[in-house]
């Protein structure tokens, strides 16, 4: 198809932004509608997860947009798991062979905001502070809402692309005109984060090239480096039974539970009272479609189709391959309708399997990484 009409796109989170960009240099014409105010002025408001795994399948799309050297400048690399079994010594279990099979931790907000350098660069119009509030798709139009001023405007449109996560307001209007078959599974399980500041000499105060792991059995810790030499702890946790974000109401349990099935890490977090207070416990679940699209007026992608548990580290990363395939099956089909179609069937059958890896790999790294059977059997992998 040759770029004609105007794409809008909902959500200038992580895919929004990739998604802006591939578009706009070929040539279409690209409005980004997003709810929160522009991160460039006020501050990143992210709401989740301060820093992300960014593996080779996210890192080549954003080679693609021409994003690599801005965001590998502000990474830091994981070169295996750093595994702290309770009362033992750490030990690293490379992901690879040699440095050259690694993953890089990145800071959510500074990426979110190249990449929004990079889309307007490319010629996208971003608007904030413009929640999608309702859609007209008879009339291809969509109705958006300024939480702060409440001031309302339509947006004529040609396609709407929904890369508005998890909680998308895409999916609930393209819902009553079509069968999304939509399902959310919580996990059960919720999450906090808390930090480690830099040691007082100014270094990191564990190993930096590293994702720590703290593996309980039925919960786990897990921290990984930010360039200013700390670390964002994250615990994740049952939410009901024994232990479980339930079963602390208060700071004086929250640090009695740390201090006996977390020892090593509770002196590493200085401000454990104030994170632990002020840090909200996040949800998380798996969401699963039947069906992404409305014939040739929408389709969703990234958390908007497919939010995942986080325990891949692949959310994200999956989310830019969506962004990628998008693009190239609007470049190759003859219309919207068959664009989203192909572009659905090559994707949702990836989604789902690394749903379901993400889901599989919770247990292995809360419970098996420091097995001496598992230990054995990935040295073997590596040799
Ligand atoms: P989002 O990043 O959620 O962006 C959606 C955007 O849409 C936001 O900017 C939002 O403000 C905006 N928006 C929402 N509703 C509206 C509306 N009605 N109108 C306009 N705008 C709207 N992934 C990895 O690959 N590696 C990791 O290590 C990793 N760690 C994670 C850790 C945790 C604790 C969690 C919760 C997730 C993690 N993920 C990770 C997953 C990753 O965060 C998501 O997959 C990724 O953010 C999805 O990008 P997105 O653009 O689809 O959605």
């Amino acid at each position: 198809m040759k770029p004609a009409g105007g794409l809008v796109i909902v959500g200038a989170g992580l895919a929004g932004a990739l998604l802006a960009t591939l578009l706009a240099r070929r040539g279409w014409s690209v409005d980004v509608f997003e709810k929160r105010p522009d991160p460039r002025t006020r501050g990143y408001e992210g709401g989740r997860s301060i820093n992300l795994a960014l593996a080779e399948r996210g890192l080549h799309a954003l080679r693609q947009a021409g994003l690599q050297d801005a965001v590998m400048a502000q990474a830091v690399m994981m070169r295996g798991r750093m595994v702290h079994p309770l009362g033992g010594e750490p030990m690293l279990q490379r992901y690879g062979r040699d440095d050259s099979e690694v993953i890089w931790s990145v800071h959510r907000g500074r990426l979110n905001v190249a990449m929004l350098d990079a889309a307007e660069a490319a010629g996208a119009r971003i608007h904030f502070n413009q929640r999608l509030d309702g859609v007209d798709f008879d009339r291809h139009v969509a109705r958006f809402i300024n939480d702060h001023d409440r001031t309302r405007r339509e947006q004529a449109f040609t396609a709407l692309l929904g890369c508005d996560g998890a909680g998308s307001g895409l999916r609930a209007a393209m819902a009553p005109l079509v069968d999304l078959g939509e399902r959310f599974e919580p996990l059960g399980h919720g999450y906090k984060e808390l930090e480690i500041p830099p040691a007082d000499g100014g270094g990191f105060r564990i190993e930096a090239n590293a994702l720590h792991i703290w593996p309980r059995g039925g919960y786990m810790c897990i921290a990984l480096p930010n360039t200013e030499r700390t670390f964002t702890v994250t615990l994740f946790l049952p939410s009901e039974g024994e232990p479980s974000f339930a079963s602390l109401p208060g700071l004086a349990e929250a640090r009695a539970f740390f201090a006996r099935d977390f020892g090593d890490a509770l002196p590493l977090v200085p401000d454990f009272d104030r994170d632990w207070t002020n840090n909200p416990i996040g949800v998380l679940g798996t969401l699963r479609l039947r069906n992404w699209r409305l014939d040739g007026r929408a389709v969703l992608l990234g958390d908007a189709a497919h939010a995942m548990v986080p325990f891949h580290g692949q959310g994200m990363n999956c989310a830019f391959e969506d962004c990628l395939a998008l693009d190239a099956h609007l470049a190759g089909a003859e219309d919207f309708e068959s664009a989203f179609a192909a572009f659905e069937a090559e994707r949702r059958p990836n989604a789902e399997a690394i749903q379901a890896m993400a889901l599989e790999n919770y247990i292995e790294m809360r419970d098996r990484v420091d097995d001496a059977d598992y230990l054995l059997q990935r040295q073997l992998e590596v040799q």
